[in-house]
């Protein structure tokens, strides 16, 4: 019996029914832009999100770089440049499109934060005369300081500001409800889709949602691969409430998705598994540029593109000679463009060279300008290092001036993983989209890190802004559906029934999630084989039939965890039926076969594209560049926005 009174009142299968324009689920970054741009076009529009939106998802605790801010006044490069780098990094299989609206529009966005209340220069002037700042604008810039294109921020101000944002325009913000299903027309997998349904995370009661278009903003899956029951808020590096609800609402309602094959090894996590994401040794994202020494305090060199040992600090800021520019920050997962520093020379290298374990990060080299901007900053700013990171290690006495930090790991990381220790990091599948941020599924939009190959919150905000234009314009031809009962009804008994199962004999939500997470390690690790992800499909089956109908939950929390780790289950199908689609290797994937029947390039260098239809698995290929010209089609369908004109 669980002793703990439930401080809510509980209201198990009470209905209320709530009726909008554009309804958008998840209130991260993305889901709050697509309601402020929704909500301008004078459409009612309502946001449900799981947690609190103040400061809820990946955004909620901060962000200390906005990549792709192409056109910003001190910009050297175009979108079209920018997009085609992101692009040919990944051998083509990027999204198109989104990174498009999001090179187009990210500096727009960035404004529009910035009218909100957000901060994005430095006003103090605290950073007067640093090589990475623009005296005239104020603003700051991270990376590559020629090129000008990212923006250092303080991430921490802007979900607070758009969340004020929200409440001025008058969206109805629905805190604390959980989605957990997309309802269709005629209740038809496949049909239009014309609301959802929700749980209150807190008291148990049933929403309906009825509304004239649908915007998923639910982010990406996670604790697939990872999960430890005994740290399980720390099971990874996103926030542990975003796990993939949209991408298995999506599924059973009948919606495309693409690249669900693309997992790489896990490289930030915790789980007990690794240092906390900034709080150890490192010189990637957050930490770039900061000086690496071995355990005697020789120095590890900085290289550049072309192998050359760059010889000044500036000169780590600077593409190579020949280089026009080079990309850093969350979406490189291939790297071409990018210069890695250090990690350039193999590791094995370093140790014939004779470094010697460990490596640690010191700041107290860099120019004060440098140093103040990653310990202070960037470390602050970035998400999940203001509290755990610079106050509590700077109350226990760390000083960037004198002292350095450990890395761990066999390397200059926060952790060492195995290869079937996989993720969904950088620029994972998702749902496909076409030029209008819609699905295949009529009335559904997607924006932010829930689309395929998507990344970043320049990228989620602009996204987010644009899906809500589309789905406002959507709404407004369009007229409101009825709901259909037994699809209502067959809804509520699949969430509630483990509040009624047997709490004697039954599974709670961390033994499931750690079942499912061990399966997928040995079943769909790094090298995938028919016979192991065929294996894994029927064991995931069998816990569906077997094991789903024995879990139990004594209170809301524990059923919105359960919810929540069903929906894993789904999407690790999902994954493994990806899997089985994808017959050889693909390098720009992290896609290893052990079985590769035959070399098929060309069918190699396809999307492929995969839904359920009942029981049956459909899929199809499309090009990678299947979306066209960039510039040409963003302007074709964005004529309202642009007033016109191409501002590229
Ligand atoms: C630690 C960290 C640091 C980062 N730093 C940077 C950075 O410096 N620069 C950068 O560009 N990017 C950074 N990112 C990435 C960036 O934050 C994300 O790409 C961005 O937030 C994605 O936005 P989103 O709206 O798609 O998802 P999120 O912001 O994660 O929002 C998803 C929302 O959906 C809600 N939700 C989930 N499931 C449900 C459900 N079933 N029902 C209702 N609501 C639900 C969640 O609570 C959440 O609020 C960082 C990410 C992390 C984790």
């Amino acid at each position: 019996m669980n002793s703990i009174k439930w401080p809510y009142p509980l209201e198990w299968e009470k209905e209320e029914v709530i009726v909008s324009d554009v309804l958008v689920l998840g209130g991260g970054v993305a889901g709050c832009m697509a309601a402020i741009s929704a909500v301008k076009t004078g459409q009612k529009v309502l946001l449900v999100e799981k947690g609190a939106t103040k400061m809820s998802g990946a955004g909620g605790s901060g962000c200390d770089h906005w990549e792709s801010a192409a056109t910003n006044p001190c910009s050297k490069i175009t979108p079209e440049e920018l997009v085609k780098a992101m692009l040919d990094d990944n051998d083509g299989f990027n999204n198109g499109i989104s990174h498009y609206i999001e090179c187009r529009e990210g500096w727009d966005r960035l404004q529009d934060i910035e009218k909100m209340g957000g901060k994005i220069r430095d006003t103090e002037d605290e950073f007067r005369g640093a090589a990475f700042r623009d005296e005239k604008s104020k603003l700051m810039f991270a990376y590559d300081y020629e090129n000008r294109f990212t923006l250092r921020v303080w991430g921490t101000t802007f979900k607070p500001a758009m969340h004020s944002e929200l409440k001025r325009l008058g969206v109805k913000v629905l805190d604390r409800v959980m989605a957990t299903s997309l309802l269709t027309e005629s209740g038809r997998q496949g049909g239009r889709c014309i609301g959802a349904t929700g749980i209150h995370t807190r008291t148990g009661r049933f929403y309906i949602f009825r509304s004239k278009a649908i915007i998923m903003c639910l982010s990406r899956p996670a604790r697939i691969w990872l999960f430890s029951p005994a740290l399980p808020g720390l099971c990874e590096f996103r926030p542990p409430q975003c796990i993939g609800d949209g991408h298995a609402m999506g599924w059973r309602a009948g919606a495309e998705f693409t690249m669900m094959e693309k997992s790489v090894g896990a490289e930030f996590s915790a789980s007990g598994r690794s240092y906390p994401p900034y709080g150890a040794g490192n010189n990637h994202n957050t930490w770039y540029g900061a000086s690496l020494l071995d355990s005697y305090g020789k120095e590890v060199p900085y290289v550049d593109r072309d192998g050359n040992i760059i010889t000044d600090v500036a000169g780590r800021f600077k593409p190579a000679k020949g280089q026009k520019f080079f990309l850093k920050g969350g979406s490189v997962d291939n790297p071409k463009y990018e210069y890695r520093g250090p990690d350039t020379v193999p590791f094995s290298k370093m140790l014939e060279e004779g470094y010697k374990l460990p490596f640690y990060a010191d700041l107290s080299g860099l120019p004060e300008m440098e140093r103040k901007v990653i310990w202070g900053m960037m470390v602050g700013e970035e998400g999940k290092t203001k509290i755990p990171v610079l106050k509590n290690y700077s109350k226990a006495g760390f000083d960037s001036e004198k002292h350095v930090l450990q890395c761990y790991g066999t390397g200059w990381t926060s952790a060492a993983f195995l290869p079937d220790e996989r993720q969904l990091f950088g620029l994972p599948g998702g749902f496909l989209n076409d030029w209008s941020l819609s699905t295949n599924l009529k009335g559904l939009f997607v924006a932010g890190d829930s689309l395929y190959a998507s990344n970043c919150y320049g990228h989620a905000a602009a996204t987010g802004h644009y899906a809500g234009r589309h789905a406002a314009l959507f709404a407004a031809r369009e007229q409101l559906t009825g709901t259909v009962d037994s699809q209502v009804s067959a809804e509520k008994k699949r969430i509630y029934a483990p509040i009624y199962n047997n709490p004697v004999k039954s599974f709670g939500w961390k033994e499931l999630n750690m079942g499912i997470s061990k399966l997928m390690q040995n079943y769909c690790g790094e090298i995938k084989r028919d016979e192991l992800l065929n294996i894994g499909l029927k064991a995931l089956k069998d816990y569906e039939q077997n094991i789903i109908p024995e879990t139990f939950a004594h209170n809301p929390h524990e059923l919105v965890r359960l919810l929540e780790v069903f929906d894993i289950l789904t999407v690790s199908q999902i994954i493994l039926n990806a899997c089985l689609a994808r017959k050889t290797d693909c390098k720009a994937l992290h896609f290893l076969r052990g079985d590769n029947a035959n070399s098929d390039n060309e069918k190699n260098e396809k999307l492929i594209v995969i839904k359920q239809v009942g029981d049956r698995i459909v899929l199809r290929e499309l090009p990678v560049d299947f979306f066209g010209d960039l510039r040409e089609n963003y302007e074709r369908h964005n004529e309202v926005y642009t007033g016109g004109q191409s501002n590229g």
